[in-house]
């Protein structure tokens, strides 16, 4: 593997969403690339354009004005070459647990028992493989969570993007999500981003980046800076 080899790189890339007076910008022209072997954190405010960016990054959603593009996947994103864990709900209410996990597999043509023992195998690494049967409506918000996360473990893909992943999980739960992901990363020889408030999780990965108002910047978002007042989150605990 090349560790240089860039995954997805956005120019000015900026997203309008409406039209008019009613126009949100939601990310102003953002330039960046993101590299096999990049652990980036995005914090932010709510409203600040991290999920957005994520998508465009996917290639879920296209820029307004600017570019995305993937020189290191073949040019374009495929489900078995980015997986995403998005920030709301997002299994299939009628699949179980397993299903849900291996339907990413079963789609790029693997069959259904292989695809199956992967599954499990990745909802062991989140601590999940007791609800392999259940019903994605008998799942906590933290559940779902970390079954969202296996689902993207076993595409195996180069870009692992995460939309506050820990979002719904106590902090013992979060960091196991985060450590898992890192070494899902790390075995993959993938890049990883992942948006968080927490400023723990930022901190576990290799580079800091913030969002304000749709603009990227390099470092940990204000609210977090060593010079800003302790929070109840940033005490030990
Ligand atoms: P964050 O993830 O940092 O909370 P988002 O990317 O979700 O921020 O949102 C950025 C801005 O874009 C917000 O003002 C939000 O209301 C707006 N926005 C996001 N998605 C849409 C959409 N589909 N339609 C209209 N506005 C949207
Ligand atoms: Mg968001």
């Amino acid at each position: 593997m090349n560790t240089t080899d860039v995954l997805v790189r956005c120019e000015a890339a900026a997203r309008t969403y409406g039209t008019g007076t009613a126009a949100v910008v939601a990310v102003h022209g953002v330039t960046c690339e993101i590299r096999a072997g990049d652990r980036i954190a995005i914090t932010g405010p709510s409203g600040s354009g991290k999920s957005t960016l994520l998508h465009l990054l996917a290639g879920l959603e296209a820029p307004t004005t600017g570019q995305v593009t993937w020189p290191g996947l073949a040019g374009k994103p495929r489900p078995d070459s980015v997986g995403i864990v998005f920030q709301g709900p997002s299994l299939i209410p009628a699949l179980d647990v397993v299903e849900n996990t291996a339907l990413p597999l079963v789609l790029c043509g693997q069959s259904e028992r292989s695809a199956r023992r992967r599954a499990l195998d990745c909802l062991a690494l989140v601590a999940a493989a007791h609800l392999a049967d259940r019903l994605p409506e008998e799942l906590s918000g933290g559940q779902a969570q970390r079954v969202a996360v296996a689902r993207v473990l076993a595409a195996a893909p180069r870009l692992i993007l995460a939309d506050e992943p820990t979002g719904q999980l106590d902090r013992a739960t979060g960091r196991r999500v985060v450590a898992v992901l890192l070494a899902a990363a790390d075995t993959l020889g993938a890049g990883l981003v992942v948006t968080t408030h927490d400023p723990r999780v930022a901190r576990s990965l290799s580079r800091q980046w913030s969002m304000h108002d749709g603009r990227l910047q390099p470092g940990l978002a204000e609210a977090f800076s060593p010079s800003a007042p302790a929070t109840a989150q940033d005490a030990e605990p």
